[in-house]
Parts: structure tokens; sequence; C-alpha cells
């Protein structure tokens, strides 16, 4: 059965339930979505989760009658006398050009305005359950009239069903959102502005964290540092398009002595002419140089979202400059660098995308070929099992992504390896071969993580916000049973520092089962408890957050236990 064709009839279902339990109901639309449908209403009753039993009891009756869909075809005044009094439903009409059929479907007593296709029959429908009620404008527009959109789940099974449900309330147990405030580790202000992100110390530790991991591994890549300014004068983004192909991503210009500056949208055109203040010649090539750059971007407000989309974020960027010869290479090397970088993090499940030649490109054919060429022959040798998506490449080169699924099942994109054949042409760049003659080298973008937000964004919901110990912004927490052990507290904690292990105290007068029970909370990894045994003996009593007492340690022995559990 075709899940969208069964989701779309059980919108059909839900709008007929609707319409006979509720006064003045006006139709729109009822499509199908990812994983269910939704129904626009407008009526003057405002429909509420407590309506959802008796609207999804209905639907029930009309799955149980096991109704047929009938195909009706009209003609136009036909249509429009059977939507007498829909006036969503006229504007809807009148949108069907004026080749095209008009079609409506009759489910027992309710006929709806429909392209189809739909079930035989409504007992087809396995199983489904209203999710949601939200406004939504008709036909998006703000100054549209507000109607009523009931969104509803439906799978296969009761089984499939069932797991999506659970899997919606563990997606929303993690939501980074609640976590992040929970937690402490980030927050955003209508006083600084939407999607402009604040990092709390315990976020900005991890940050850092990873920062730290990532200039290592870029380092022993083969990889140099970059750093660039937040602004660049118009004739920058001139020269790189972005004024002609970005504007309305970029935000308003500043004016600075008579010349007018933006805010960057991208680190690219900078790196650039990082590469175009020397003469380069083939024998510096491949260069490879990467910076943390923070890029601002304008998102319609209605798209943001906690730290997955937002307004000001700092991508984990690079740009290689390479010959034709060494592409493949680089490639190759890059695909296994990024599958390292996000095996660490806790994603082994990854999956390949590469985006071929769409209709509308630049750049010359055979380079478009060797580009493809080397996306899938690096691909191949690293034996990475991939898609194709035919045509999804950009206007100015191909690309290979790499998404991740998270820990309950989620796809992420994260990793882009992209070909660009616009920049160096706009900027004019080269590098001296070895026939002394002037060549264009080839540029690749990728981004191994995305963005820093973004990307902690899915940690934190990847982890539930128990990070791992190497990550955690606080890895250790001594529980003094009293203020007697306090000072051995301290010395213990000195150790671990040394080290550069995180560590806390808790000082607080309360009980040892209330700071076990916070570190808990916190999802600090290591509780390490220490009393009058532990003092004399030079030990710490070691209770893990996921696997409870782990009995007593000398301190040296702790310190070798912890070092193991840290990434080099
Ligand atoms: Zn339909
Ligand atoms: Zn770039």
């Amino acid at each position: 059965m075709d899940l969208n064709v069964m989701r779309h009839s059980t919108a059909h279902i839900m709008a007929a339930a609707v319409a006979r339990l509720f006064e003045n109901v006006q139709l729109d639309i009822g499509p199908a979505t990812d994983d269910g449908f939704y129904y626009d209403f407008d009526l003057p009753a405002r429909i509420v989760p407590e309506d959802f039993p008796r609207i999804e009891a209905e639907m029930n009756r009309i799955i149980k009658a096991d109704l047929p869909f009938e195909k009706i075809q009209m003609n136009r005044s036909e249509a429009a006398s059977a939507l007498k009094g829909q006036k969503y439903k006229l504007e809807r009409l009148a949108d069907i050009p004026e080749n095209e059929p008009v079609t409506f479907y009759k489910c027992g007593d309710f006929i709806d305005l429909c392209r189809g296709p739909h079930l035989e029959r409504t007992g087809k429908v396995s199983a489904f359950k209203l999710l949601s009620v939200a406004g939504s404008y008709y036909r998006g527009l703000e100054t549209n009239p507000m109607l009523q959109r009931i969104y509803g789940i439906a799978a296969q099974s009761r089984k499939e069903l069932d797991a999506y449900l659970k899997r919606l309330e563990e997606a929303r147990k993690r939501d980074h959102r609640k976590l992040g405030r929970e937690l402490d580790l980030f927050s955003s202000h209508d006083e600084i502005g939407p999607g402009l992100i604040l990092w709390h110390p315990k976020g900005a530790m991890v940050r850092s964290v990873i920062e730290d991991y990532w200039r290592r591994e870029h380092l022993r890549e083969g990889y140099e540092l970059l750093y660039s300014p937040h602004l660049g004068r118009s004739q920058l983004w001139t020269t790189s398009g972005h004024l002609d192909f970005y504007r309305e991503s970029m935000y308003a210009p500043m004016q600075i002595d008579d010349q007018e500056y933006f805010i960057k949208p991208m680190n690219c055109p900078f790196h650039i002419l990082v590469y175009k203040s020397n003469l380069r010649s083939y024998r510096e090539l491949p260069m490879r140089w990467a910076e943390l750059g923070t890029v601002y971007r304008y998102e319609k407000a209605g798209v943001l979202h906690g730290l997955l989309r937002v307004r000001g974020f700092t991508q984990d960027d690079a740009h290689i400059f390479c010959t034709a010869g060494q592409m493949e290479v680089e490639i190759g090397k890059t695909l296994r660098f990024a599958i390292k970088i996000l095996r660490s993090f806790g994603f082994a499940d990854i999956s390949a995308y590469l985006s071929t030649k769409p209709a509308k490109a630049i750049g010359n054919e055979e380079n478009w070929v060797a580009a493809t060429d080397s996306l899938r022959n690096a691909l191949q040798n690293e034996k990475i099992a991939f898609t194709v998506e035919e045509g999804g490449g950009a206007f100015y080169g191909p690309k290979v992504d790499l998404k991740i699924h998270d820990a309950i099942g989620r796809e992420w994109q994260m990793t882009t390896v992209q070909f660009d054949f616009n920049l160096p042409e706009r900027f004019d760049i080269s590098y001296i071969g070895e026939d002394g003659q002037p060549h264009r080298p080839y540029m690749i973008h990728r981004a191994l993580l995305g963005s820093l937000e973004r990307f902690f964004g899915i940690l934190i919901e990847h982890y539930g916000g128990a990070f791992p110990f190497w990550l955690a912004p606080e890895q250790a927490r001594i529980l003094p049973i009293t203020d007697k052990e306090l000072e051995y507290a301290e010395e213990t904690a000195e150790v671990l520092r040394r080290e550069l292990f995180r560590v806390k105290i808790d000082t607080s007068s309360g009980k040892i089962g209330a700071k076990i029970r916070n570190a808990q909370i916190e999802k600090v990894p290591y509780m390490l408890i220490v009393g009058p045994k532990e003092r004399a003996n030079r030990t710490v009593s070691v209770r893990s957050r996921s696997e409870g007492d782990r009995g007593a340690l000398p301190l040296t022995e702790l310190v070798e236990k912890l070092k193991q559990e840290v990434k080099v």
C-alpha cells in the first residue's frame, strides 16, 4: 500500500469526522506529510486536544463502515454549486487550470474537491492517531485568515504507529531546548534578538573541548588554520557574487568612511584572498586551510529553532586548493577524516549522497566530469556506500554529503564536500604549473560538523544531555560526606585538575544522598565520594552516572583510569 495515499485518505476521513461533529466547518486542504497528514479547517469553535478522542472515535466509525472512495468528475459550474458556501474550496477550485479535469471524492455523505488518489475503501486505513492542533494561515500568508490545522500520524500497522509514538516521546524528552535550559548550557534572549545564541559556561566548555579536538585533528591531517574578519566591503561581495545571488540572506550594509560594509554570510572570499596574496606554485599544492568562522545569515523568524536553525553561527569551515591530479586523493582524505571525526562523537551510522550536475550550471563539462568522477572514485575507494542524487548539485559544482543517524534513528545532514567552479573564476586565482604556465586550481569547500551551534544541538539530543566522559562539561564531582573531608576533597580535586580533568566539589551542607541525586540530575559522569575511610586510606569511592557504585579506588589508580577514558 502506498503510505502517502493512505495518509492522505486518512485526512479525508478526519475532515468527514470534523464536519459531522462541529457546526459551520469551512474546509481547506489536507495533504499527507512525512509521517502522517493534516487538514486545515475554519470553524467558530476552537478545537483543542481534548476533542481528539471523539474525533478519533468518529473516524474509527467511518473506517469500520468500510466506505468506498468514489471519484466524481464535474464541470466547473457543477463543481461551484457543489462547493456552495465553502469559500476556501471555491478559491482552490479557481486555482485548477482550465484544461485540467475537476474531480471530487465522495466517501459516505462526505464529498471533497480533490485530485486524488485515495484508498479504495476507508477500511484499508490501518493505524492512525491525532497528534496536535495549531494555527495556520490560509495559503501560508500572514495577511490571510488563521485556520486550525489538525495534525495526525498514520502508519502501516499498530506496531509501527506505537514505535513512532515512542520515538516522538523520546525526542520530546531529548529536546535540546529543554535540556539546554535544565542543564544550563545555552540561551537566547529577546533583548539580543532571535537566533543569536549565548553559550553558558557548561555549554561553552563542551564547545571548547570540541574546538580543541577539531584543531588538533586538523593539524594531524595537514591543515593550516586561518582567521578572518567578520566584515568586508561591498566590493568583496560583488566580486564573490554574493550581492547578486545571496543578498536576501545577508544583513543590511553599514556605512564606514563612506564605504559600504557587509557582515559575512560565508568565509570563502577571505580564504581566497589569502590564496591570492602570493604567487602560487604547483609545488605548494594542495593547500588545506581551515577556520572556525562565525557567519551571519538572515533566516525568517518562523523557521528559527533552538540551536538547529539560527542567525549567527560558527562553521567548521575549510577550503582545499589543489590540482586536477590531486583531487581524488584529497577527496578520499577528506571523507576518511570526516568519518573519523563523526565516529569519535558517537555517530557510527553514516550514509553518503553524491549530488551531480543540475540542469542550470556554470563551469565547463570537462571539469564537472573530472570533479564528479573524483568524488565517486573516492567514495568507492573508501568503500562507502552512497546514493546518487542526479542533478542535485549546486550550480557551481558537484558535492558529497554525509548524513548520520542519531540515537533515536533520526537522520541529520553533517559533512559537505563541495567543488566550486565559480569563485576561482570570479577571483581569477591561479598557480604556476610544472609547464611554467598559470593554471586554475580546483577549489573544494568542506565542513565536517556543519556549524558548532547546530552540531551542539544534535549532540545534546543524541546523548539526551548525558555527554560522554571526554565531552562532559563537568567530568567528575567530589562529594564529601561531611565537612571534615573538605580538605581531602580539595586535595583530590587538585590532583585531578593537574591532569586537566574538569572537576567540582559539592560543598553544600546536604546529605550525601541529596548530593548524589543532584550530580545524577546534572548528568555528571563520575561522582567521587569521600568519607573518613577514604580520607584515611587516600582513596575515593567511585560512582558512575550510568553504572552506579564502582567501589573504592586509590587516587593514583583513579587518575590512570580516567586518562584511559579520554580520547587521544
Ligand atoms: Zn483527497
Ligand atoms: Zn567556502
